[in-house]
């Protein structure tokens, strides 16, 4: 038999029902389902009664939304308002009336208040397992669940609660019911009712569980079972996948909500395995939690928020004997639940934690029984520091690790982070420390990932300058592949994007890649704040921009690395790439020479072993290379250059293709790779077109630049084509089938290096077609180049 246990979220709308009733129905086994109230609705009971005792007619605006998100609720499920469901909310709507007229609320009312919350959804959730074909029976859990009388934080008594759920629960399992009980509430031996206390729910579970020995016991919750963190504050937080009941007791002592802390021993005591999954996705791994226990390892890191030191201190008190049993007294006598106590004996003091809520009424009590002493001044001081959290690092026996101890403390340290208070030997298997409420989140994290629960990554920050397709291409593919980059150590963290004159910046930055909108808020140039950013933040520049050199150059000084998909400030004056390109390792711009190919690294592998370039030969243009090889293959050229623009390869204004400066540009940035200038009259280049738009071209040129190509043809087939020797020429020429250029297919562009080592064969880099996806993918691997030096 097994227990499977929803949590608030896993049945707090119709939809969330569904879900639970697909999970249930897929369950072969003999089963009891134990259910929250919907998320939420205890919190609010809790308001509404204390509304209502403080004489506060607003009690009857939270009773209205409990009512209504209930019957809303039944309406989307069943099609109308439930009988037994309006009666109870009846019943509540009395009892809340009566709280709010007596101006009285004891723990008993208080408990039969919130009792209402897993009552009605018992039977919402029954009900609609019934619609849907299951045999379904609502179970009150007072009817079995005999509790001891501290109606908000009750414990069961095992033996007639035992008879008793032998009793009901036999008879409905022998006749193949579906028990849907209430979690978290029970009743006394007078028949009143109680709760388990918050979270109880998972309590209800285990009991259960031992009251009828289930084989285990499921809890479904709304994350991927028990993290290593809360992940609502550690976004990195992974799936524990086996963990003993110890530490998940540990843990939940320690503030993981994910469990209740006393849920874990009934399970203990006749060793139920308990799993812990996730409603929403409940094929993703869980974690199992037995009684094994695995190597000394840390397993989470958890916070209690919220909490208050109440310090009683004073030099007299040494020798004076009993004062630390009166201390606990009085804090038992007034009903306050101590999380932590420390002791220090050279200044003498009591430091005892408790829930913020409960430190003025410890204070009253403790300064009631010790006047005398304050009065003699054998007591010093009774005060308290509020706004503290308890961070504790929890895994098997790892307390008695002093190596991990100094651990810990160093990532405080170096995070700059004061530790209030620290606890010694609390528990075999959690170290904790206490620090102001402010540091918790900075310390799960900076723990979480210094203590390896998560694979420490190599941040790098982007800054990218330019939104067009090669850009949004480069966004999309990171945004797609962060999984699996992180999975090789890496994460690409964007911090700030720039169109022309404004741009994005911190979480900015976040919601503008998430809805892939680029209208940004700040107008100017980023510079200036860009130099405020760390130094693992790369420089992109994905912008056809040739005004940003100086932009680029300044922050290139500034000690920040550049990755370039841009020619235009690389194809200017030779002194400008030599300034750009001098940090080699900082400055990196494969995809402005070779597209997708690479290119500019081989080269440089080549320069760097001392080979020399004596001849380069190149297409470097896809969008030309795809046009030439249409009209190679016989295609009429004006319905190939129109192939090319619908395509969406070619620039804005195509002709800029068409005339050739591209390949002027790519052929400079080669020759100033091998150290040559040829700016001073050593190049050789007609523009292909004089013409400044596509329609003038086909008016204008269109005929000549045919007849040439024709002219051509007699030779071989067609390509423009960049030569680097004495001279830097652009033209087109004619090349012989057999040759690499002649077997070129539309689109692909083409290297040749002729190096001196290599006589007259040259080094052949020839690639497919290179859209901005490409181009993209080869910035990132530029990026990743970078991760090393940064
Ligand atoms: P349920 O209503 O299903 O019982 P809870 O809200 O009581 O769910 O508990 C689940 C929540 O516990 C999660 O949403 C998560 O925010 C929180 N939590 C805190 N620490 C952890 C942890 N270490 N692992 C998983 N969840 C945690
Ligand atoms: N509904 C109860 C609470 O909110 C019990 C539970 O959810 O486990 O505390
Ligand atoms: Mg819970």
């Amino acid at each position: 038999m097994l227990v499977l246990k929803f949590g608030g979220t896993s049945v707090g709308n119709a939809r969330a029902i569904r879900q639970v009733y697909e999970i249930v129905n897929g369950i072969n086994e003999t089963k009891i389902v134990v259910v929250s109230a919907m998320s939420g609705i205890t919190d609010s009971l809790i308001k509404a009664s204390t509304l209502a005792v403080n004489g506060d007619e607003a009690y009857r605006d939270i009773l209205g939304a409990i009512s209504e998100r209930h019957k809303n609720v039944s309406i989307e499920l069943f099609g109308g308002e439930v009988d037994t469901v309006n009666n109870l909310l009846f019943e509540l709507e009395q009892i809340l009336f009566s709280i709010y007229n007596l101006r009285e609320l004891s723990d008993k009312a208080n408990a039969l208040v919130q009792s209402f919350g897993e009552r009605l959804n018992a039977r919402i959730v029954a009900r609609y397992f019934q619609t849907k074909g299951l045999k379904a029976v609502p179970v009150d859990a007072m009817s079995f669940l005999i509790t001891t009388s501290d109606y908000l934080d009750a414990n069961p008594l095992w033996g007639e609660s035992k008879k008793r759920a032998e009793k009901i629960f036999g008879r409905y399992l022998k006749e193949n019911f579906v028990p849907v009980v209430t979690g978290y509430i029970g009743a006394d031996v007078n028949g009143a009712t109680t709760t388990l206390g918050r979270g109880g729910s998972d309590f209800t579970a285990t009991i259960l569980g031992r009251l009828l020995d289930a084989r285990e016991v499921f809890i479904y919750t709304d994350v991927d079972g028990v993290l290593t963190s809360d992940p609502k504050i550690v976004k990195d937080a992974k799936t524990i996948d086996k963990l003993s009941f110890e530490e998940v007791r540990e843990l939940s002592y320690f503030g993981a909500k994910v469990m209740h802390s006393k849920s874990l021993i009934p399970a203990m005591e006749k060793n139920i395995p308990i799993r812990v999954l996730n409603t929403f996705n409940p094929a993703h791994p869980h974690t199992l939690i037995t009684n094994a226990s695995e190597e000394k390892k840390v397993k989470a890191i958890t916070a209690i928020k919220d909490i208050a030191m109440v310090s009683v201190a004073g030099k007299g008190m040494q020798g004076v004997k009993g004062i630390s049993k009166r201390v606990f007294e009085s804090a038992s006598k007034s009903g306050v639940n101590i999380i932590m106590i420390t002791q220090s004996s050279s200044e003498q003091t009591i430091d005892l934690f408790v829930k913020g809520s409960d430190c003025e009424t410890l204070l009253y009590a403790l300064k009631e029984e010790f006047l005398e002493e304050m009065k003699l001044e054998i007591i010093d001081r009774i005060n308290v520091k509020k706004n503290l959290s308890i961070i504790s690092v929890v895994g098997n026996g790892i307390n008695a690790s002093s190596s991990l101890q100094k651990e810990v403390f160093r990532v405080c340290a170096s995070y700059g982070i004061d530790v209030v208070s620290i606890v010694q030997g609390s528990s075999p298997h959690s170290i904790s420390f206490v620090v102001k409420s402010g540091d918790t989140y900075e310390i799960l994290n900076a723990l979480h990932t210094e203590l390896g629960l998560v694979k420490k990554l190599k941040v790098i920050n982007i800054f990218q300058f330019g939104m067009g397709k090669v850009g949004k291409a480069l966004i999309e593919i990171i945004k797609e592949n962060s999984f699996k980059f992180e999975e090789n150590g890496i994460r690409l963290n964007y911090v700030g994007l720039a169109s022309p004159h404004s741009y994005a910046v911190r979480e900015e930055v976040k919601e503008h890649i998430e809805r892939m909108d680029f209208d940004f808020a700040h107008s100017g140039s980023p510079v200036n704040y860009i130099k405020t950013l760390p130094k693992n933040t790369v420089i992109m520049d994905v912008t056809n921009s040739d005004t940003i050199t100086n932009d680029l150059l300044e922050l290139l000084d500034c000690g920040y690395a550049v990755v370039t998909s841009n020619e235009k400030s690389l194809a200017g004056d030779f002194e400008t790439f030599k300034r750009l390109t001098q940090r080699s390792h900082k400055f990196l711009f494969e995809a402005a020479v070779g597209g997708s190919l690479p290119v500019a690294r081989v080269i440089r592998e080549f320069l760097d072993a001392g080979d020399i370039v004596k001849k380069i030969v190149a297409l470097p243009s896809g969008v030309l290379s795809f046009i030439f090889a249409l009209f190679n293959r016989g295609m009429d050229l004006r319905e190939a250059i129109n192939k090319a623009v619908n395509s969406g390869y070619t620039e804005a204004n195509p002709v800029e293709d068409l005339m050739g400066m591209e390949m002027v540009r790519k052929g400079k940035m080669l020759s100033y790779m091998i150290g040559r200038d040829f700016s001073f009259g050593d190049i050789e280049f007609e523009p292909f077109t004089k013409a400044r738009t596509l329609d003038e071209f086909f008016t204008n040129d269109y005929e000549e630049f045919l007849s040439k190509l024709r002219a051509l043809s007699q030779d071989g087939v067609v390509y423009p084509v960049v030569e680097i020797e004495d001279k830097l020429r652009i033209s087109l020429k004619a090349f012989s089938k057999d040759t690499s250029f002649g077997s070129l297919k539309g689109g692909e562009s083409i290297f040749e290096i002729y190096l001196e080592n290599f006589k007259d064969t040259p080094i052949t880099i020839k690639g497919p077609k290179a859209g901005y996806k490409a181009v993209a993918m080869r910035i990132l691997q530029d990026i990743f180049t970078l991760k090393e030096s940064l």
